[in-house]
């Protein structure tokens, strides 16, 4: 593939990777789709290819579950002291540090994204979650039960759940990696793991620094591919765990088909997360706070705040503020310096959000700024957007959008918008901007929502639990509940006497 066409601000070795023709890496090897099949992964700053990627087929599946599987069950990775585990986590930490402007740029160039929120975000985050489970590694243990029969020891032992399947979006491509990868190396599983067919190309350079680091071959598996190759993955049955982060729609699927099948699984799903401002908030900082929860990573986040309540004595104010801020955001390539919301991620999403904001319009909301797809040139970008509304039945007020698009909505008393911030199939964030700090855990026990910021917006920290409440998922990634959810507990007795 000829590199000629990729953007200049890319550095050798990232032009270098990006224009390979991409293979799988089944079993430490870089190898073909065994029916030849390819795709192509665009750059969405210009809508033209980047380059071919393999695309992976049930063949495929089997043979890297299998490998997956002689790795767990009959490799070095199998005997490896927790210890020894640490250690190559560690090491797969520093290579990616190491090699951080690279994976900034193949962010940039693949997702969209800022390279300066890639570095920040996505690299620097995802070097922090593998050595936050390599610490991990050391401190997984059973426990001695007091039972009642006599002379009975009684213990329990933690083990990995087995071979994951691994299944991630396109918003953070890398990071998504790092928050499944880490926690099932940290417990000792082996992974299938299926980037996004939008932004394959980091995860297949995490695996392979991820050999390069020693881990075994077969411990981690990458197999790029569209929808039916997860589809593939769930439906093996060498399988013992899915894990996936994606759409409300296929985590439905997916929790349909592991509950038939009894397989373990999480599940870390969409959202319409209601961001409440209180009358005595600081205004200022509610507003920047505000403008950041919806339109970073241009409303690609599954827990952006995408409906702001405002008591209605600031309503106009808060508008005319986040209006302002918006007018002067820069919407350009993920690649430019200076740029502050990159393009949509494919041609798919910018279509998607477009017809939500010709929705909103013809519904009869009022488009305060934004809407259009900007002058930003041929990519799929869109101008963050903010509309404002009465109506909480509209479909931009209800349904996720997953652009830069924000939904204002007036209130009068704590107890309503309470109730109306919990009127949605969803629950993965709430956020609250208040001085009083009574109502500010008042509403936080009220809502119902997995994660809830006071006087903040999507912090996100490798020990504090992440996932949703009602449609927003199944089980909390992160820390020791994430942890939790790669092993299972064997409870062992022993008559003593
Ligand atoms: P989006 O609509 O935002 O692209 P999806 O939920 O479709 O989100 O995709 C998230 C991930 O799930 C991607 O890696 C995608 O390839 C994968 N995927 C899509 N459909 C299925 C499916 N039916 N079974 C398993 N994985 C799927």
């Amino acid at each position: 593939m000829s590199t000629t066409t990729l953007p200049e601000q890319l550095s050798d070795t990232a032009r270098e990777f990006a224009a390979r023709e991409h293979e799988l890496l089944i079993d430490g090897e870089r190898v073909a789709a065994a029916d030849g099949r390819t795709f192509e992964t665009i750059d969405p700053s210009s809508a033209r290819p980047i380059t071919s990627v393999a695309l992976a087929g049930p063949r495929d599946v089997d043979r890297a579950v299998q490998a997956a599987r002689r790795a767990l069950e009959d490799s070095e990775w199998a005997t490896l002291p927790a210890a020894g585990r640490a250690r190559l986590i560690n090491r797969l930490a520093d290579l990616i540090e190491e090699d951080a402007g690279t994976f900034a740029q193949l962010e940039a160039l693949d997702n969209g994204k800022p390279v300066k929120i890639a570095k920040v975000v996505d690299v620097d985050g995802t070097v922090r979650f593998f050595r936050h489970f390599a610490g991990w590694c050391e401190r997984v243990f059973g426990r001695v039960i007091p039972v009642r029969q006599p002379d009975m020891l009684c213990y329990t032992r933690k083990e990995p759940v087995g071979v994951c399947g691994q299944i991630i979006p396109w918003n953070f491509p890398m990071l998504m990696a790092s928050w499944k990868l880490a926690p099932a190396l940290a417990a000792g599983c082996t992974v299938v793991l299926k980037p996004a067919e939008q932004t394959p190309l980091s995860a297949l350079r995490i695996g392979e620094l991820a050999l390069e680091a020693g881990i075994p071959a077969g411990v981690i598996n990458v197999l790029t591919g569209a929808g039916e190759t997860g589809a593939a993955l769930v439906d093996h049955p060498g399988v013992d765990k899915i894990a996936f982060t994606g759409s409300t729609e296929v985590g439905r699927e997916i929790g349909a088909k592991t509950g038939r099948a009894l397989k373990r699984v999480t599940l870390e799903l969409g959202g319409k997360s209601p961001n409440i401002i209180l009358p005595d908030a600081d205004l200022d900082a509610a507003v920047a706070g505000s403008f950041q929860g919806i339109y970073f990573n241009t409303g690609q986040a599954c827990n952006a705040g995408s409906r702001l309540f405002v008591h209605r004595d600031q309503f106009d104010k808060v508008v005319a503020a986040l209006a302002a801020r918006a007018s002067k955001s820069r919407v350009g390539p993920g690649l430019e310096p200076n740029t502050h919301l990159g393009p949509l991620v494919s041609q798919e999403q910018h279509k998607r959000v477009l017809s939500y904001i010709e929705a909103g319009r013809a519904e009869g909301a009022e488009l305060v700024t934004g809407g259009g797809a900007g002058a930003a040139g041929d990519g799929y970008f869109v101008e963050p957007t903010l509309f404002t509304t009465g109506r909480d039945d509209l479909k931009i007020a209800r349904e996720e959008i997953f652009g830069p698009v924000l939904v204002a909505l007036p209130y009068e008393t704590l107890e309503e918008v309470a109730a109306r911030a919990n009127e949605t199939e969803y629950g993965l964030a709430a956020g609250v901007w208040t001085r009083d700090i009574g109502n500010a855990h008042r509403l936080a026990s009220m809502l119902k929502a997995g994660s809830v910021y006071i006087n903040c917006w999507g912090e996100v920290d490798a020990g504090a639990p992440f996932g949703g409440y009602k449609a927003s998922g199944l089980g909390r990634e992160h820390g020791g509940e994430g942890l939790e959810a790669y092993l299972e507990t064997k409870t062992v007795w022993t008559k003593l006497a």
